[in-house]
């Protein structure tokens, strides 16, 4: 199996936090409450009933379960261990047939090239060494004229300032050293990696929280946390 792009330190961040996942007050209550925001978005450009999505990085299945909800036949891919089986446990609560795999996208993409309508990678590539490669794996994996969605964290002054200063340490919405600003990735850098990788920018949004009403909300400010839609030719 290729794991030369999964760094274990990040990788057993997570996994040690693997059984709060779904606790929605803990610490991973930012990606429950961007949640519905992010599958709204993804679903609006992308109808997701009876399509084919693979969900990389998929954690403990928050995202992969919305689609599911939507009618999407979702594969999650993950390298921690911990988290597949914290997400095996919830959809069998849930009554989905989600398939979870522990792998990593490059893996998958030597074994299925072509074979998803729709790759998904949220909040994720601010964690790998090499992100460039995974957006090269989600162009393999997506069939042509499939959609991409990929979010991540700007690398700007503001972005240091929210997601670092004000989210890990004053606001404590997320636990300290949860995020490296020097791997946050430039819109710029985001966009050359994928159109290297034969994909189109279609659209890109802004994701803002506003810490007096406590509401997260789409907008057209990137400088901190942003989601882009590319798609295959
Ligand atoms: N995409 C999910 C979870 C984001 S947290 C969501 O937005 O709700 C980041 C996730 O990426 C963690 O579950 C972590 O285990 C996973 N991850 C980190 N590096 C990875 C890699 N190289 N391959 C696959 N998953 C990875």
């Amino acid at each position: 199996m290729n794991n030369q792009n999964s760094d274990l330190r990040e990788i057993n961040k997570f996994s040690r936090k693997a059984a709060h996942w779904w606790d929605v007050h803990g610490e991973f209550k930012t990606l429950h409450e961007i949640n519905p925001l992010r599958v709204n978005y993804i679903n609006l450009y992308t109808p997701l009933a009876g399509k084919s999505v693979v969900d990389i990085g998929c954690g403990g299945g928050i995202l992969a379960e919305s689609m599911a909800k939507l009618g999407a036949n979702v594969t999650g891919i993950d390298m921690s261990p911990e988290l597949i089986q914290v997400a095996n446990l919830h959809q069998q609560e849930e009554q989905l047939s989600i398939a979870y795999q522990v792998t990593t996208a490059e893996e998958m993409a030597a074994r299925s090239p072509a074979r998803f309508d729709v790759v998904t990678c949220l909040e994720m590539l601010e964690h790998v060494p090499d992100p460039r490669s995974i957006l090269q794996a989600g162009a393999t994996l997506v069939k042509p004229g499939g959609d991409l969605f990929f979010s991540t964290l700007n690398r700007t002054m503001k972005s240091y300032l929210f997601a670092i200063i004000g989210a890990e340490y004053l606001l404590k919405m997320l636990p300290k050293n949860t995020h490296d600003f020097a791997k946050f990735i430039k819109p710029s850098e985001l966009a050359g990696w994928a159109r290297t990788a034969g994909l189109t920018l279609i659209r890109m949004t802004g994701l803002e929280y506003h810490p007096l009403s406590k509401n997260y909300f789409l907008s057209d400010d990137i400088a901190v946390n942003y989601m882009v839609h590319f798609k295959k030719a």
